[in-house]
């Protein structure tokens, strides 16, 4: 690139040191100028590396003058060239601002020209770094970031607009004040003392940052989240002159990550800790329980029945009903506890120290007791129980993974032992599981190869012996296991929903019997099936049963549906509606297992039930528990005066009966009078039409039971 030069001069005046740039390789642009107004007037328009003051012809005798000119060139170096009988003269020049002197005698005329490309090049250079200095200038004015420059000593030395509004310090106040004074950070306590990053970076010679959650407390007292990081000024000598930190307000950041937090680790429906979050929790309590050497419990907690809710109400009533009892569950327990949904239904707690074990059945009790207490949704109150599994840290498990396991056996088995309750687990439950899997994977099957039948135990009228009609239980012949009872997997079939497919086909199987004992000259026996409250939740249920008793021509009335007192439960208007319908086509209705739920009476004479059975559990040695005869006194006397047929179940001998009799029992069933039997056993029995039972006697015969063997259940 050309360097321009300007010269102040005549050509002829100067001819050999204008020669040497002629010779030079370089590519000087010499223009020359006679006055020093031509210069000024042509500097308007165009721009000089540098320009030569030739002192030839005495110019600028008036040192004032040159002052003026050299003002109006402003940031260009000017050099005075002339004899070297004038480098004295020329101090008077330097003096006012000139920046050298080269000699124009031919001898130095090489070195004057080296003085001038030197001058050049150290002009440029200067020009490049103050350009740069503005710009950098002009970018810390202009970020938005804070930024503050310290010196050695952590003195302020720079403070750029940013950091003036975060710290709440004008550049003036600031300047020359302790870094830590203008940029004053609050820690986190938990992590100690920590020097200020300034002072760090400086004493380390090494970037570095704030911890994480540092808060910027302004001059006004008020804080900001910030967040920093610093850099030592280190010069080319390596010499450490400073340092710089650079910081920004990551309140907004920071408020959206606690918010993110919150979202990730809660239940979006009922607020309470999810999953991750109880993990976690569970970890830390594990970990303490362990120092401490205390015990902790997890109760895995299961709501009854609530997909029907789900299914029939809808999905927002259910909604609803979980954050009801996401609400029970929290008032159940302590605040230093932790209750957490899982999803769905289930829900954990998590009860991280223990005095004594019996506080977990306190605490057990009270949560079953406010999950049925009734949930008030809008204008409806729902009714709903639940489950309980609870295992112990460290009798049951010492990790998370099989405290959790474990309290969700405990759960599976609270299930099947009939719902609303609590269990604790126990090792054997594990093996119970598997068989559990077994169950189900093979009752899959069962239907379609024919594997179900059904016996029939007679019911007697006690003071007569007469058969008054059969109960229909189910039994599954399986291939490997024999006949398996139906205790072991209809709480399988119920929660597998499997239920529904094997009622469906007992019901039929009963109806189609019932016509074969009709074609057999056995009028109207009545048959009761056992129904699970799973089905009648079904909403084509009573049609289903309708088109049965059509399709096989049985009058509604030889057919009783017996349910038990969960029915009670639940969704209780829905099972009104579905209850009448069935009563109102003809069908008899019985509760069965009496006594051994948790309903109300209050809600039990709105029922259509026509028959009560008082549970086998009361009628136990009867005559001989107080507790037992009781109860069995009060519900024969409710029965009469709410004129249901109160029928005893599982009656076993003559002394149970005696007493029955005595307090006007009307029905029993029990093996006193016979077994489950099948279909021909039973037939038999139906064409003798009674069993025998002395009158008025306590004390009777047992009668001949010559294939009770066939009901031999696994
Ligand atoms: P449940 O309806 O209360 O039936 C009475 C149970 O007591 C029957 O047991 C019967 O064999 C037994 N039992 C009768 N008399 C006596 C006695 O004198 N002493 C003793 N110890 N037991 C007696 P099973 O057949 O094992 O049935 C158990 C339960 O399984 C039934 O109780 C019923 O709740 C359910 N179940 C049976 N069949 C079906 C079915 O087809 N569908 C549904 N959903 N449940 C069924
Ligand atoms: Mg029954
Ligand atoms: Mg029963």
């Amino acid at each position: 690139m050309a360097i321009p030069i300007f010269i102040l001069c005549g050509v002829r005046e100067n001819a050999t040191f204008i020669k040497q740039f002629a010779a030079n390789d370089e590519d000087w642009l010499i223009t020359f100028f006679q006055t020093s107004a031509s210069v000024i007037r042509h500097l308007k328009k165009h721009s000089a590396d540098v320009i030569i003051v030739s002192m030839a012809r005495g110019r600028f005798k008036d040192l004032a003058r040159f002052s003026r000119f050299y003002d109006a060139m402003s940031h260009m170096p000017v050099l005075m060239s002339g004899a070297e009988h004038q480098r004295c003269a020329a101090e008077a020049f330097i003096a006012c601002g000139a920046q050298g002197f080269g000699s124009c005698d031919a001898k130095d005329s090489l070195a004057s020209v080296q003085i001038v490309r030197d001058l050049v090049l150290r002009f440029r250079l200067h020009s490049q770094l103050k350009s740069s200095a503005v710009r950098a200038e002009v970018t810390l004015n202009a970020i938005s970031d804070g930024v503050i420059g310290a010196d050695t000593d952590g003195n302020i030395d720079f403070i750029n607009p940013a950091a003036e509004v975060l710290t709440g310090w004008s550049k003036s106040s600031a300047t020359g004040q302790p870094i830590g004074k203008v940029m004053s950070i609050d820690l986190d306590d938990s992590l100690g003392y920590e020097p200020h990053p300034v002072q760090m970076a400086l004493q380390k010679r090494s970037t570095t940052g704030l911890s994480a959650g540092a808060v910027l407390v302004k001059r006004d007292g008020s804080r900001v989240d910030i967040e920093d990081s610093v850099a030592p000024i280190i010069d080319y000598r390596g010499n450490l002159t400073g340092a710089v930190v650079v910081f920004h307000d990551v309140s907004v950041e920071r408020a959206m990550k606690v918010k993110m937090t919150y979202l990730a680790e809660h239940d979006y429906l009922t607020q309470l800790p999810n999953r991750v979050l109880f993990q976690d929790r569970l970890e830390q309590a594990v970990r303490a329980a362990r120092r401490h050497r205390q015990r902790l419990a997890v109760m895995f907690i299961d709501l009854d029945n609530f997909k029907h809710i789900n299914d029939s109400l809808g999905h927002a009533v259910g909604d609803q009903l979980l954050v009801s009892v996401a609400k029970t569950l929290t008032r159940s327990v302590r605040a230093s506890d932790t209750v957490s949904r899982q999803g769905g239904d289930e829900f954990v707690v998590l009860l991280p120290t223990l005095q004594v074990d019996e506080d977990v059945e306190v605490i057990a009790r009270k949560i079953l007791q406010g999950v049925t207490e009734g949930h008030q949704l809008n204008e409806r109150t729902l009714y709903i129980s639940a489950s309980i599994g609870i295992s112990f840290y460290p009798s049951d498990a010492t990790n998370v993974e099989d405290l959790i396991k474990h309290a969700d056996t405990a759960l599976y088995d609270a299930k099947i032992k009939g719902r609303n309750r609590y269990q604790f687990f126990m090792p054997a439950m594990n093996a119970k599981a598997v068989e559990r899997q077994l169950i189900e994977a093979d009752l899959r099957s069962a239907i379609d190869l024919g594997q179900f039948i059904l016996h029939y135990q007679p019911k007697v009228d006690l003071s007569s012996g007469r058969i008054t009609g059969v109960e229909a239980l189910v039994r599954w012949c399986h291939p490997r296991e024999g006949m398996i009872s139906p205790s072991r997997f209809i709480g399988i079939a119920e929660d597998s929903k499997l239920i529904i497919p094997i009622g469906d086909w007992v019901v039929r199987t009963a109806c189609q019997q019932i016509r074969k004992w009709g074609e057999q000259g056995l009028d109207n026996v009545c048959v009761a099936v056992n129904v699970s409250t799973i089905e009648l939740l079904q909403t084509c249920y009573v049609d289903n049963i309708l088109a049965i008793l059509k399709e096989t021509g049985i009058a509604p009335g030889a057919l009783q549906l017996e349910l038990t007192e969960t029915v009670l439960m639940s969704d209780l208007p829905f099972n009104f509606q579905v209850l009448s319908r069935l009563k109102a086509a003809g069908l008899s209705l019985a509760l069965d297992d009496f006594g051994t739920g948790a309903s109300s009476l209050a809600y039990l004479t709105q029922l259509p039930f026509d028959v009560l059975k008082i549970d086998q559990s009361f009628i136990r040695h009867v005559n001989l528990r107080t507790d037992n005869s009781a109860v069995v006194a009060a519900i024969l006397a409710m029965g009469k005066s709410l004129q249901h047929c109160v029928v005893a179940e599982g009656i076993e001998d003559s002394l149970e009966l005696g007493f029955l009799r005595q307090h006007g029992c009307q029905e029993g069933q029990g093996y006193l009078f016979s077994r489950p039997l099948s279909e021909t056993q039973v037939t038999t029995l139906l064409l003798a039409g009674s069993v025998g039972i002395p009158a008025g006697s306590s004390a009777i015969d047992r009668p001949r039971q010559s294939g009770t063997q066939h009901d031999r259940l696994a």
